[in-house]
């Protein structure tokens, strides 16, 4: 029996493994497990980035709640996301252009042959592909409508995407972002970092997902910018059908904070 395990600060997940389907180290060290329960699973430096299980928890409230918070979105970049997840729900909209910018050619070629949960959406010719860093990316690409950022952990490769300078440059190249933005939980420096730099967003809010195969399964999003709820059930008739997670109501839900979250977020916004 062989079991994989991520340890987070005093404590960990332990996920049961059928076998591992490839590893590679390049930029950073990726491996493909399949697992006994939850599907394939993509590890990035140790961390855990997707099941198959739970990643439309995630995909879902990252992608659809700032593209249906904007009134017509046809032009989107995706910063990191080299699985293809977050690129594969972008599509389900009327979008005429879908940049991703992931730094790792690796995570997107392993992706493809391996996990597949793009559904061919690297093939779309609406697509296009940049292999580099998001932040360099930002200083001379176009104005997009949205723009989301599915960063790994800040630590190593992905730090530029947390800086000040990152949210300095991406205000001025769209109208609504959103972002993971780690564990409230357990990962509370990161979470605040995010908050703070995050700032010229000027009108920004935190919203959660549960995710069970990240840290303490409690997950949370930012979304800055020009976003509006109001049109949601209208809206939602785009992609009607096709989701296994979001609805309108869930939108909604997840931007309900509980109190000790409602205190950190005021103490950084
Ligand atoms: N949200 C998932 C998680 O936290 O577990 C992450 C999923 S996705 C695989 C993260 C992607 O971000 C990786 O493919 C990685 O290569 C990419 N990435 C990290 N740093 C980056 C950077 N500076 N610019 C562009 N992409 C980056």
């Amino acid at each position: 029996m062989v079991w994989f395990f991520e340890y987070y600060d005093g404590c960990g997940l332990a996920i049961k493994v059928k076998k591992k389907l490839y590893e590679a180290e390049g930029v950073q060290k990726v491996e493909i497990y399949e697992t006994e329960s939850m599907g394939k699973m993509l590890v990035i430096d140790g961390k855990i980035q997707l099941t198959e299980l739970d990643e439309p928890f995630y995909h879902e409230m990252l992608v659809h709640v700032p593209m249906l918070s904007h009134e017509n979105p046809r032009k989107v970049a995706v910063i990191g996301g080299g699985d293809g997840g977050a690129l594969r729900e972008v599509l389900k909209h009327n979008v005429e252009r879908a940049v991703l910018v992931d730094i790792d050619r690796n995570v997107i070629d392993l992706s493809r042959k391996f996990l597949k949960i793009d559904h061919g959406a690297f093939e779309d010719e609406r697509v296009e592909i940049a292999i580099m860093d998001g932040k360099e990316f930002l200083r001379d690409c176009e104005i997009f409508d949205v723009i989301i950022v599915d960063s790994t952990d800040p630590v190593g490769v992905s730090d530029t995407l947390f800086d000040r300078e990152f949210f300095e440059l991406a205000r001025q190249k769209c109208d609504v972002i959103s972002l993971q933005s780690q564990s409230p939980l357990i990962q509370k420096e990161y979470f605040r970092t995010l908050l703070v730099n995050s700032a010229p967003f000027e009108r920004r809010d935190v919203y959660l997902s549960c995710v069970p195969t990240y840290p303490l399964a409690l997950w949370s999003f930012i979304i800055g910018g020009e976003y509006d709820f109001s049109n949601l059930e209208e809206r939602f008739e785009r992609i009607k059908g096709t989701t296994v997670h979001y609805n309108p109501d869930v939108h909604r839900a997840a931007f309900a904070l509980p109190e000790w979250l409602k205190k950190e977020v005021e103490a950084c916004i």
